[in-house]
């Protein structure tokens, strides 16, 4: 099955991909949609029940071949080794989709030491375990995507939030590097900075403050996962062989 865009088919059939935290949120969004394209695909999160009963029910859902692991990527050697799993299972790792993420907010003044390192650890250190373990075999077979899900306050910054815009500011100039570094293995890496997503992480914003975040965005509403989704799957197709390296905000017009 393959995903159509306004008429034009997105396929992805023959490839493996990657998503972190896809149990729910963005991340199921973009996994559904990438093995609706046809793509196999690994669906992960922290917890090994909950990532193989996301599997199942995007299985059921699409007829595709997508399969749970259970890794917490903010460990370093775990990021790493959902990756050898991957290769190891599917036989290639093709595109793969940094989208986990957590926050942990507050004022500067009150940002924990501990603050600090879960959110940079689980943002910014496990993608970089992710892309560095992935891109030898990308190297290998000369293609591959990697996607990573920053956000509009890695580009503008925002109160509460020094470590969360610190890690997605990160996962930019990381992208930008790997494009560079990895461009000449015909291996492209982009980034997706979502605005305002209506998942459980913006599930605690009252009625009220959703409200005014609306009137100041120019499409007047926050976003759902699948907005997020088609953008990374045109990214992980051939209809963008040529680019990379760059930062696609997806916000309603929010930042310009
Ligand atoms: P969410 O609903 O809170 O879901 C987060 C996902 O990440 C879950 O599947 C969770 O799985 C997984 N996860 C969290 N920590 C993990 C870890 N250490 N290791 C492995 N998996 C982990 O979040 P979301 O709103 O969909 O956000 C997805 C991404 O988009 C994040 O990177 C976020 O920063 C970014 N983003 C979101 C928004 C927004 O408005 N929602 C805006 C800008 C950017 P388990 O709980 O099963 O482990």
């Amino acid at each position: 099955m393959a995903e159509e865009l306004r008429g034009v088919t997105i396929n992805l059939a023959g490839r493996v991909a990657l998503v972190t935290g896809a149990t729910r949120g963005i991340g199921r969004a973009i996994a559904e949609t990438l093995s609706t394209a046809g793509a196999r695909v690994a669906v992960t999160g922290r917890d090994l029940t909950r990532a193989e009963t996301c599997a199942r029910e995007i299985a059921q859902q699409t007829g595709g071949d997508v399969r749970g692991y259970a890794a917490d990527v903010a460990d370093i050697g775990a990021a790493t080794a959902l990756v050898e799993a991957v290769e190891r299972d599917f036989g290639q790792l093709d595109i793969l989709v940094n989208n986990a993420g957590v926050t942990r907010d507050n004022l500067l003044m009150r940002l924990k030491d501990d603050d600090w390192d879960a959110v940079i650890n689980a943002n910014l250190r496990g993608a970089f375990a992710t892309c560095r373990a992935a891109s030898r075999g990308m190297m290998k077979r000369r293609w591959g995507r990697i996607i990573n899900i920053a956000s509009v306050v890695g580009l503008t910054g925002n109160k509460g939030q020094a470590n969360y815009a610190a890690s997605k500011a990160g996962l930019i100039g990381m992208t930008k590097s790997i494009a560079k570094e990895l461009a000449s293995r015909n291996i492209l890496a982009n980034v997706v900075a979502p605005g305002f997503i209506e998942t459980d992480m913006t599930a605690s914003i009252s009625a009220e403050a959703r409200q005014s975040l609306s009137a100041g965005i120019p499409l007047a509403r926050l976003g759902a996962p699948g907005d997020i989704a088609g953008m990374v799957a045109v990214l992980a197709s051939d209809l963008t062989s040529y680019v990379t390296g760059q930062v696609f905000v997806v916000d309603g017009g929010l930042v310009m």
